[in-house]
């Protein structure tokens, strides 16, 4: 097969956007939430209709009207009133109107969408709606703006468009599912038409589930598919699971589909060779997802190191206990045996301890009473990941299923009695098998 793997960037903020500039001309594309399309719909439309040259997705993020509203809810404090009060994120009173009235009433009644909300007329009206927010909402936002007027018919069109996606847990929401994709499809917007299989991990090996899925969505008559799984963690899930994973992804291309990872790592790049046409993840996390866990994490986590042997991050301890016994003392060895992209070529330049530094810690204001990673060293670990991320693709895209197979042997064999991570890498076993089966 000489189709490379897409790598997609999903932007979380625009405090990512260094990372996104930097890099760009190495991504294949970048994927925007309608959510930070409306927190910042100005800064949103002049990155990616203007400063990016690269292809957008806007991704219409409809599913979380359909699940547990208090996901897009938050407290706000209000001059004059003791009590904090509870309301939708503004990000998310802006969009529903924009997507329609299902949307606007759901947050109105709070009650989240239901199957039974689709009537015939409203099927075809969301589906309108979701695709034209999709294809001209840049475009209103440069027609609004004096100065950037004049530029708004040369916003390119998006790369593709989604249809109105929710998680699936019923026999209703796939039928629904497939009303939404054919629908969306036959209005044929010009750009290609992808629908979101969006349900929990566990439904992959359900199947009668996965059957439909392969029969039904081919035709509906989208262009593709960007797969959901909640929950589908690559390093933790059962072999079987990753068998399942890999066994959709080949029928899907095979039935004709483009196929892709909405979170997704290094194993599903690798699966390219089954037929993945791409995955997309964030500059630094979300190569899994649950969907049901709308907010984020409360405070930021720790960046973690991601050792490219392995495909994973861990902590920088773990790897560090490692360099002894793998006779790594120089930058030099460091080099050679855990990473010679530019980042660390950067970092670690003195001595093996200047590996450290994607680790440092400080106290982050004078009333902190933890340490916590300096955005520095955050950094440093975010490029360095993304920097590896674009290797890879570059290396799957350029060698066959059985060099893909023998480097994660040959890290295995590497890495196989190193104590300190034997814990964090018994994914390799399974992805090899999975892989060579
Ligand atoms: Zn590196």
């Amino acid at each position: 097969m000489d189709n490379k793997p897409q790598l997609i960037i999903r932007m979380g903020s625009h405090a990512e956007k260094e990372y996104i500039l930097k890099l760009s001309k190495q991504f294949d594309g970048i994927i925007v939430g309608a959510n930070i399309v409306e927190a910042t719909a100005g800064a949103t439309a002049s990155l990616l209709g203007q400063k990016l040259k690269i292809p957008y997705y806007i991704d219409p993020m409809t599913y979380v009207f359909g699940c547990d509203l208090e996901g897009i809810m938050s407290e706000r404090k209000i001059k004059g009133k003791k009590k904090p009060v509870k309301d939708y994120k503004r990000a998310y009173k802006r969009l529903a109107p924009e997507l329609g009235d299902i949307f606007s009433n759901t947050l109105e009644k709070h009650r989240p969408i239901s199957p039974e909300n689709f009537t015939a007329t409203a099927l075809k009206q969301v589906c309108q709606k979701v695709i034209d927010y999709q294809l001209k909402r840049l475009h209103r936002e440069f027609e609004k703006d004096d100065e950037y007027k004049e530029y708004a018919d040369s916003i390119p069109r998006p790369a593709g468009v989604f249809s109105p996606y929710f998680f699936i847990n019923s026999d209703d929401w796939f039928r629904l599912f497939l009303n939404l994709s054919k629908t969306s499809a036959a209005i044929k917007p010009g750009p290609p038409v992808y629908s979101v299989l969006c349900a929990d991990y566990k439904m992959l090996i359900d199947k009668s589930f996965i059957d439909r899925a392969v029969a039904g969505i081919p035709k509906t008559g989208v262009k593709g598919v960007w797969l959901w799984f909640s929950n589908f963690d690559e390093w933790v899930v059962q072999e079987k699971y990753l068998g399942a994973f890999k066994s959709l992804v080949e029928q899907l291309s095979e039935n004709g589909l483009e196929v892709y990872n909405r979170h997704g790592g290094y194993f599903s790049l690798a699966l390219n060779k089954v037929g993945m046409s791409g995955i997309s993840h964030g500059v630094g996390y979300g190569e899994k997802k649950d969907v049901l866990q709308i907010k984020g994490p409360p405070n930021a986590p720790v960046v973690r190191y991601y050792l490219p042997d392995i495909y994973r991050r861990l902590g920088m301890l773990e790897i560090e206990r490692c360099f002894n016994d793998l006779n790594i003392t120089t930058p030099t060895d460091f080099y050679e045996k855990i990473c010679d992209c530019v980042i660390c070529k950067g970092v670690v330049k003195n001595s093996i301890l200047d590996f450290q530094r994607f680790g440092e810690m400080h106290y982050a204001t004078s009333e902190s009473k933890r340490q916590s990673q300096t955005s520095a060293a955050a950094k440093r670990c975010r490029f360095h990941f993304l920097v590896n991320r674009i290797i890879e693709k570059d290396f799957i895209g350029g060698n066959d299923l059985a060099a893909i197979i023998q480097k994660i042997s040959d890290a295995e064999e590497k890495w196989k009695e190193q104590l300190p991570i034997i814990n964090n890498s018994r994914h390799i076993a399974r992805w090899k098998a999975v892989l060579s089966s």
